[in-house]
């Protein structure tokens, strides 16, 4: 699926790509496609392939700005891969998704039904995607630093003080990871400031429909203040998953009572009945997932070579709210980088995303000290 014709490509070449959430497994696959060898590092969080339900949506607005553009194009590439990898039905379901306004009053007007919305279960779509005989996949293995050898130009890939692993190109697609891990090289070689990455935490709360049999619980799922979905098909039964909490502050890693609070309480404002029948499952036997979301303060990802840093180093994160729309796109523009391959999107969108945008506003900045 990322296989396209061009002249005089550079040959295939060794990777490291580190993280093996959505980012870190599509842009392994779109390299291994392309004849490349890929080792994929995991320090074993899973990052979104243990999300255990998300959703893709387009994302709109007024002007049509880029992460709309870049969030129609994704959904697309989403809708293929889960045609060819997943199983519908069971690890995802094309139920399209009824979008609120975040905040103030409902009416028709600031409703949108996406019929191309769709459900996904996360991890079935990572492992398909790292199922190929060049990519070779280490797990539990912290990354912790990266330091390019100036004979070999080869980065070696370091954890707790041992080299991993030597590679041309690096990949950094550890999500919230690429914060401490960006930083490093930039104090090690480029003395300019680390992009303005944000950590988020967000909880999902999550039950099974049979502890609710008689619950009026929405049809379809909803998204925009919080999301809802219903009627997903588990092991142990059909479920529904609601959620989820953004929090800049809240370092903590476990499920908490409070963020199950917010999330029916948020689902209580759009569906006061269906929050109420819900009381006692959150009262005895709510399940919850917590993870990291890595933003940056525009909201668009950040994708392609690392700025100001020597040659073979590349990003791809900084996914948001919707790594599941993006990050196939995303792989599919940084390997063409990469690669030598033409891109999938059109120039602007490229430097839209690219750590060039920062990176010139970083050197103004020490320039004006
Ligand atoms: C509660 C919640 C709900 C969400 N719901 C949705 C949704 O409905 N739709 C949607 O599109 N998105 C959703 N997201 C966002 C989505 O999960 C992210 O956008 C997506 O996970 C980003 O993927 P990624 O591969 O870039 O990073 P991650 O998923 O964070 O994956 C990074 C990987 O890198 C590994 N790693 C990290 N640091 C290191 C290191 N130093 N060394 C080695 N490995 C490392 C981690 O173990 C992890 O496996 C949600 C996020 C949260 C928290």
């Amino acid at each position: 699926m990322f296989r396209r014709q061009a002249p005089n490509l550079p040959s295939p070449q060794v990777a490291c790509v580190i993280g093996a959430g959505i980012s870190g497994s599509s842009t392994a696959r779109a390299l291994a496609e392309q004849g490349w060898q890929v080792t994929v590092i995991d320090s074993g969080h899973f990052g979104a392939a243990s999300l255990p339900l998300g959703l893709i949506s387009p994302h709109t607005s007024k002007d049509d700005g880029a992460l709309s553009r870049l969030s129609r194009i994704g959904m697309e590439r989403m809708h293929v891969a889960m045609r060819t990898y997943l199983i519908e039905g069971v690890d995802w379901s094309l139920s399209g998704v009824m979008t609120y306004p975040r905040t103030g009053p409902v009416s028709d007007k600031n409703t949108t039904w996406h019929p191309d919305a769709a459900w996904i279960k996360p991890s079935a779509l990572t492992r398909a995607l790292l199922d190929h005989p060049n990519i070779k996949v280490v797990r539990d293995k912290v990354v912790d630093a990266l330091k390019l050898e100036s004979n070999t130009k080869s980065w070696q890939v370091l954890s707790s003080g041992a080299c991993l692993l030597h590679a041309e190109h690096v990949v950094l697609a550890a999500g919230p990871g690429c914060i401490d891990l960006c930083s490093g090289v930039m104090r090690q070689y480029a003395n300019v400031a680390t992009p303005p990455f944000d950590a988020i935490r967000g909880q999902v709360s999550w039950g099974l429909m049979a502890q609710t049999p008689n619950a009026a619980l929405p049809p379809n799922p909803i998204n925009g203040r919080g999301s809802f979905v219903p009627h997903v098909p588990t092991p142990e039964g059909a479920a529904w998953f609601l959620g989820s909490t953004y929090d800049r502050t809240h370092p903590h890693e476990g499920v908490t009572e409070e963020d199950h609070t917010f999330n029916l309480s948020r689902l209580g404002e759009l569906f006061p009945d269906t929050a109420k029948a819900l009381e006692p499952v959150f009262s005895k036997n709510v399940r919850g997932w917590v993870g990291v979301r890595c933003t940056l303060h525009d909201r668009l990802p950040l994708v392609g070579s690392v700025a100001d840093a020597p040659a073979g180093l590349w990003i791809n994160s900084a996914m948001g709210s919707r790594g599941l729309t993006l990050g196939l796109l995303c792989s599919e523009i940084l390997v063409a980088q990469m690669t030598g391959y033409p891109s999938p999107v059109d120039d602007h969108l490229v430097r839209a995303i690219s750590s060039l945008r920062f990176a010139e506003k970083a050197r103004a900045k020490m320039q004006r000290k």
